[in-house]
């Protein structure tokens, strides 16, 4: 399966050329400010799979001192991707054209969430990452 997406201006695109697997909302406060949203979306892939198609000379990459951070088109500001030491490592689900066909499977950080945000689905809640010995179904066994 391949899925594309692209930023609001229309210059960057990228395709994941593969299956889009462990999607999660993350509520952690620098997701929060980065996006300026109650949480951020994220669907992780084979590493591989990723290739920006057009624009990549426009990505900018901000990481904290954690050397986590984000991937962003520097003319219109939207958030394509999130990175670890300069690397794209997921995308964000709200940069992908269309219906993705897979859905959300949990909440990460929700311990940090936004006070005046309420959470408001069965999925299941982890106050920080996931425990190493949780797999969502999405990754298969
Ligand atoms: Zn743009
Ligand atoms: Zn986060």
């Amino acid at each position: 399966m391949s899925i594309q997406g692209g930023c609001l201006c229309g210059k960057i695109r990228y395709a994941v050329n593969g299956d889009l697997y462990d999607i999660s909302h993350c509520h952690c406060s620098m997701c929060r400010r980065q996006h300026g949203a109650a949480f951020a979306t994220y669907a992780d892939f084979d590493p591989g799979d990723f290739a920006w198609t057009s624009g990549e000379t426009l990505a900018k990459i901000y990481e904290t001192s954690s050397r986590e951070g984000w991937c962003f088109c520097s003319e219109c500001g939207s958030t394509l991707a999130g990175t670890s030491q300069g690397i794209v490592t997921s995308i964000t689900l709200g940069s992908v054209d269309g219906d993705p066909g897979i859905r959300p499977e949990s909440h990460i950080f929700a311990g940090s969430k936004a006070p005046w945000h309420e959470i408001s689905d069965d999925l299941p809640r982890f106050d920080q990452w996931p425990p190493e010995t949780w797999k969502p179904a999405s990754k298969g066994n």
